[in-house]
């Protein structure tokens, strides 16, 4: 018998927004699992979107795949060179996304970290740098300029603002990718008439579901990127069934983010192999849920507040 809605905490290896753990709901209907994972901070209208994701999840199902594999980039935090190098040469990706503008760290240090992980790709390799956000319009172009001599291929939210975006955008050569400025369905289409980006970066659970996503990428006209909130593979498998149905996908996606998580729900998660992710859908494993189960009555009031 099928247990559903199940609650999970799955502790991850590094910290991540400031967290520790993972936690979220396991739904399970007619078409499939949905999981419902929002972060902390979220209150009831944003979660609403990412409750939509979920029962997309149970209770349709998604469009129908265009391709059968999806590229992903390795991702590097703001170690240092020989670290960054070890983790692009193990990943086996093609694309590697490099964390810059860390609190605490010198330009330096980004510089060396950017110089390591060209050195791991190699010349062919794409290289992309994001930086939360924490650059004003000056640093960001110097910067950018700086780190374009190891080929940038793109630069992620390099400030915080629209305005900022298009204005770095205009001042410098590296394509500008926003991430953190796309949370709603409204602001792709913000994104586009601020000519602020090249790329989007998109999440399925914070749009409301592989169709809503689908329709955003197209309202914005932008090449997009699909990218993972830390889930587990059911929730993966959401965001990859967006990156498989989108018409065309010109990048590699963040979607190799099972790793940053201790354990999972399936038993056979969703991890890249050679780069690439094989676009399928895990089923939970009861027997591997179990090391992660908890009792939660505020996650399921979460869940109930969010509901329409
Ligand atoms: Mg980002």
């Amino acid at each position: 018998m099928t247990r559903s809605p199940v609650v999970f905490r799955i502790p991850m290896r590094t910290r991540f927004r400031g967290q520790t753990v993972r936690e979220g709901v396991l739904l399970h209907g007619p078409a499939g699992w949905g999981e419902f994972s929002p972060f902390p901070e979220y209150g009831p209208r944003e979660c609403a979107r990412w409750l939509a994701c979920a029962r997309e999840a149970a209770f349709e199902g998604w469009p129908e795949p265009v391709r059968d594999r999806v590229p992903v980039n390795a991702t590097v935090p703001a170690v240092g060179p020989e670290q960054a190098h070890d983790i692009v040469r193990r990943s086996g990706c093609g694309t590697a996304k490099v964390k810059v503008a860390e609190r605490g760290q010198a330009f330096e240090d980004d510089v060396a970290r950017v110089e390591a992980v060209r050195d791991a790709l190699g010349p062919s390799g794409r290289l992309r740098v994001d930086a939360n956000g924490a650059w004003d319009v000056g640093e960001a172009v110097r910067r950018l300029k700086r780190l374009d001599r190891f080929d940038l291929e793109y630069a992620e939210q390099p400030c915080a603002t629209l305005e900022e975006l298009a204005a770095v955008r205009r001042a410098c050569d590296v394509p500008i990718a926003a991430d953190e400025s796309i949370r709603r369905a409204e602001d792709p289409l913000r994104v586009r008439a601020a000519e602020a980006a090249d790329v989007a970066v998109v999440k399925v659970q914070p749009l409301g579901g592989v169709r809503a996503a689908l329709r955003v990428v197209e309202a914005c006209g932008l090449p997009a990127v699909v990218s993972s909130a830390v889930e587990t593979s059911v929730g993966l498998a959401a965001g990859l069934a967006l990156a498989a149905a989108l018409p065309s996908l010109p990048y590699a996606c963040g979607l190799g983010t099972m790793a940053l998580l201790t354990g999972d729900v399936v038993a056979d998660s969703l991890t890249p192999v050679d780069g690439y992710l094989t676009v399928r859908r895990p089923s939970v494993n009861f027997q591997h849920l179990s090391a992660f189960e908890i009792e939660s009555p505020q996650w399921l009031r979460r869940m109930q507040e969010a509901s329409p």
